[in-house]
């Protein structure tokens, strides 16, 4: 494999930087295959960056469609495309952008019922209608119980992942099953309570603090596909950590160390010994539970007519 001309003008101001390694690099990400789980606040400007750096194939799997209200952040959207669904909008974004770029999309939320369609693991063959191999994930989805499918799958799969999640004016990101580190479940064991998970679409999201997140995405995944973290003499040392973004904090970014994976996880522990059926026999949606409306007790609740009384009272 080689580059044409066209791809040398293209990368040539990233394949100069010292630190990322130049042709054969390059060819490592010309190789190099990503999913992309959500193509919204976090999975547009990845997807855009991640297509500009000359990845050589993208899939991208979501079953939503574009919105007035995601042109504000979701960047690979465009008013022409709202109405059709994200994945098309997102794949003529990057035809546009850079036409070396394979990308496969698919139609749908990932579910229990798709991801082995999409996510190769164990035995299962690839074929070009799937499932396929990755290199990184990106997990760039809005709901935990995406995000505990997700990890399961990319643990089975040894697949790392980057996820990140942003709201409001804050964001987080972390690189997962990766070296030897945490995977989503060894951080978050249990779900957070269904009624506390807000969703962009209910608390609001400024678009530039979810770009931050997605952008940041698409480096973490260009640094692995890169080998940033590998061999004797990494360029940089991996070390498990979460990043949290504030925008309106000094400074912006911290870092959290985290530990290890954690003995015993359900996902990642080698003597939980995961398989796909497991996987399939877990109910993710239930697991992370239903939100509902508050509910209202007996002795909190009034009458009509008892209302229209005390309203004509006062
Ligand atoms: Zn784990």
């Amino acid at each position: 494999m080689s580059l044409d001309l066209d791809e040398y003008l293209r990368y040539g101001r990233q394949m100069i930087v010292p630190e990322f390694g130049g042709l054969n690099t390059q060819l490592d990400l010309k190789n190099a295959s990503i999913l992309i789980i959500g193509a919204g606040g976090l999975g547009c400007p990845a997807i855009a960056y991640l297509a500009g750096a000359g990845i050589g194939t993208l899939t991208i799997v979501d079953g939503d469609t574009v919105e007035a209200s995601n042109l504000h952040r979701q960047v690979a959207h465009s008013t022409a495309t709202v109405g059709e669904y994200k994945v098309v909008s997102a794949a003529k974004f990057v035809a546009n952008l850079n036409p070396h770029v394979n990308v496969r999309t698919v139609t749908s939320h990932l579910t229990l019922d798709n991801v082995f369609d999409v996510i190769r693991t164990e035995d299962a063959k690839t074929t070009e209608t799937g499932p396929w191999d990755f290199d990184v994930i990106l997990d760039c989805s809005d709901n935990p119980a995406t995000r505990y499918l997700v990890n399961d799958a990319a643990v089975l799969a040894k697949t790392p992942v980057v996820s990140a999640s942003a709201l409001k004016t804050e964001g987080q990101l972390c690189l997962l099953n990766f070296q030897g580190g945490p995977c989503y479940r060894c951080l978050f064991p249990v779900p957070p309570p269904a009624n506390s998970v807000v969703a962009c679409g209910d608390g609001g999201i400024l678009g530039p603090v979810v770009g931050m997140l997605g952008v940041y995405q698409a480096l973490e995944a260009i640094k692995i596909v890169a080998k940033i973290y590998e061999g004797p003499e990494p360029k940089q040392q991996y070390t498990p950590a979460l990043m949290l973004f504030s925008a309106l904090s000094f400074p912006s970014w911290r870092n959290i160390r985290m530990r290890g994976a954690k003995p015993g996880c359900a996902a990642c522990d080698p003597t939980s010994h995961v398989t796909r059926k497991d996987i399939e026999t877990r109910d993710y949606v239930a697991f992370c539970g239903h939100a509902d409306a508050p509910r209202i007790l007996p002795e909190e609740r009034i009458s009509a007519g008892d209302y229209d009384y005390g309203w004509h009272q006062a």
